[in-house]
């Protein structure tokens, strides 16, 4: 596998500060489940005739051990707004156990902010921590671990050597040898185990066309069995997509995917500037409601140009608004 090493982010993440020894520095995602991600945002938008998210999981193969998620899964059963996207602990079960049947894991999840600009805002961090509370059990990497113990004495008591420090005289090991434990000399004591880290992946893209600018960052929970306490961090990371060859992705069957699994309240945003006759050119009235003129069109993957102009205006207006609602 061809790493393509791409740094999407326009913006330099904030120095990694994660220990070395693991790839979590980075999320680690297939060129097909990254534009498909995208494709879903484009799609949406273009279904909903107006910005609208959508979400799902990273996901990747059961036993797979390289951290890339190779595929982007559209969840069922989402309710969306044009400025919102969350996702429930119940949610996220049900998924994983759909996925587990079908083959795959859970490595996080990724939303559209539509036409916005990709971050993540306080839902989005609360909807981190959700996943990495359902997932990081099961989805986590090892990290060998040494401990060197320095200072130690030893003596021998009842037939065994006991090893102890002066400073810390709470703690000591007590070594049962075959033979005279006198004749036993230790130089050095070193404790190996293993650290797990359990992660989650969180992605935001959106619907821009040419300008791709995706938000990452990597939610982790330290399982060791000597922390004393369990450590969620999510810090913002950049993101590597790997090139797997050809891939198709198929806009019409990402519509009808979007069809099936996407609610959102049908209404159009009727945006201020516009004149009625501009207006009248981009909807038309059905049952009383004005919908978009290209709405029961086949069309491609891609909104028509003045559709989408005309829509890249409403984030700008409302930008405020909506970021407190995201
Ligand atoms: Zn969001």
């Amino acid at each position: 596998m061809k790493n393509l090493d791409f740094l999407l982010n326009q913006e330099e993440p904030e120095e990694n500060k994660k220990e070395e020894g693991h790839n979590l520095g980075t999320i680690h995602v297939t060129e097909y489940a990254f534009e498909k991600a995208f494709a879903y945002a484009r799609l949406m938008c273009s279904i909903a005739g107006r910005t609208m998210e959508c979400g799902g999981y990273l996901i990747a193969p059961k036993d797979s051990k390289d951290l890339i998620a190779t595929d982007a899964y559209l969840a069922r059963d989402q309710e969306v707004q044009e400025g919102f996207f969350e996702v429930h602990a119940e949610d996220v079960i049900k998924a994983g156990r759909e996925l587990d049947k079908q083959g795959f894991k859970v490595l996080g999840w990724w939303h559209s902010h539509g036409f916005l600009r990709t971050f993540f805002s306080g839902t989005d961090d609360k909807g981190q921590r959700t996943v990495l509370n359902e997932i990081s059990a099961v989805n986590y990497i090892s990290i060998p671990e040494e401990k060197e113990l320095k200072n130690l004495e030893s003596k021998v008591e009842n037939g065994k050597l006991l090893l102890f420090d002066k400073k810390n005289p709470l703690r000591k090991y007590e070594l049962q040898v075959k033979g005279d434990p006198n004749t036993v000399k230790v130089e050095g004591l070193k404790l190996l185990g293993e650290k797990r880290v359990g992660f989650a992946y969180g992605l935001v893209v959106n619907a821009w066309k040419d300008k791709r600018v995706p938000y990452a960052e990597i939610a982790t929970r330290d399982l060791c069995f000597s922390c004393r306490k369990s450590r969620d961090e999510s810090e913002r990371v950049s993101v590597t997509v790997y090139d797997t060859g050809d891939h198709i992705i198929d806009g019409n069957e990402l519509r009808k995917e979007l069809r099936e699994k996407v609610r959102y309240e049908r209404r159009r945003y009727v945006p201020k500037q516009f004149n009625f006759k501009g207006f009248k050119s981009l909807f038309r009235k059905v049952d009383g409601i004005w919908t978009p003129t290209d709405q029961e069109k086949p069309k491609d993957d891609r909104p028509a140009k003045e559709e989408l102009s005309a829509k890249e205006e409403q984030p700008v207006k409302n930008e405020n608004d909506r970021r407190k609602r995201d």
